[in-house]
């Protein structure tokens, strides 16, 4: 169980969301074109055990896999959890179990949602069957979800819950899927912790604020809170800047996507006055063959900006590497 942070503490919604872009091998590649073609196909290995979803390697001997079978749309659930709540783009929007169906035909579990009206209809060793999209592309959701098939007539007809053995398949389709796009989304509730707490605060009011260690009184910007050097909390807050030293940097070359500024610009490594290690940010105001290793610079802000925009020269003399040899 974890501790509710001290009410001080900020907490705020973050979403990491990227899409996830992968290339198929021949065995994957068959399996997703076939469930675009209404087949499900798995591997034989060569100890004779048919895996769905197919794998290109024998998990046991480690030996490549390439021999493909079709194996029936119906199976039974080998074990299952109630999914209450369904989050957003899980396989249905209404409550719905979580199986592990092990295809007539195959000898491993394939995970998927079954649909059923409340956790009192599923049970282990119960008949189920694939229920298609409507729209099929290639991809594991082809499979809409699975559903009961114990009441369905066993007349080998297209409801029939009977089973089929696993026959060879040649794996050849027209128009193959050779790669997916996975969308990736993770939810986060981010709590920054104490010490940036107060940083962040301390951005508010366009100031920065970073933390001392009381043993070796170096003065952490931005504050985690602890010093990794002397393993002991830092408590004592110390407002630094505003304007510091470039110790170093890099020219950027490369636009960055949703990023309106132009290429090159310069990155640096900003030493504030008082603070014992550097903190990044870019330099303006100054053409980026200009920029050096000493050079004093300022923070600009922009109305409504949680934190400096860039840095900018402030005129002064560029500070002598002594200074900030420590701080690179
Ligand atoms: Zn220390």
């Amino acid at each position: 169980m974890t501790a509710a942070p001290p009410p001080e503490t900020l907490r705020a919604p973050l979403v990491v969301e990227f899409p996830f872009t992968r290339s198929l091998g021949p065995v994957q590649s068959a399996f997703l074109t076939g469930l675009r073609e209404g087949v499900v196909l798995g591997v034989k290995t060569s100890g004779g055990k048919v895996m769905v979803p197919p794998v290109e390697y024998d998990p046991v001997t480690a030996e490549e896999i390439r021999e493909l079978v079709e194996v029936a749309p119906t199976g039974t659930v080998t074990t299952w959890a109630w999914n209450a709540s369904p989050r957003p783009n899980q396989p249905l929007a209404t409550p719905f179990a979580w199986v592990l169906v092990t295809l007539d035909g195959a000898g491993t579990g394939l995970l998927h949602a079954l649909d059923a009206p409340g956790p009192d209809a599923v049970r282990t060793g119960m008949r189920v069957r694939v229920r298609w999209a409507a729209e099929r592309s290639g991809a594991i959701t082809d499979i809409a979800c699975f559903e009961p098939c114990d009441a369905g007539p066993d007349d080998g007809g297209p409801d029939s819950c009977d089973g089929a053995p696993a026959r060879p398949h040649d794996g050849a389709f027209a128009d193959p899927v050779t790669g997916i796009v996975a969308a990736a989304r993770l939810d986060y509730t981010y709590t920054p912790g104490r010490a940036q707490t107060a940083y962040i605060n301390g951005l508010a009011e366009r100031k920065t604020v970073g933390e001392r260690c009381p043993s070796c009184h170096k003065v952490y910007v931005p504050p985690r809170g602890a010093c990794p050097t002397c393993g002991v909390a830092t408590t004592d807050r110390v407002e630094v800047g505003p304007a510091g030293t470039v110790t170093t940097y890099c020219i950027v070359n490369i636009k960055a996507r949703g990023l309106d500024i132009d290429v090159p610009y310069v990155y640096a490594h900003i030493a504030l006055d008082g603070a014992g290690l550097a903190l990044h940010g870019r330099i303006g105001g100054i053409p980026y063959d200009q920029v050096r290793m000493g050079l004093r610079v300022e923070p600009v802000w922009t109305e409504g900006g949680r934190h400096p925009d860039h840095y900018r020269p402030t005129g002064e003399p560029d500070a002598d590497y002594d200074a900030y040899k420590e701080l690179i």
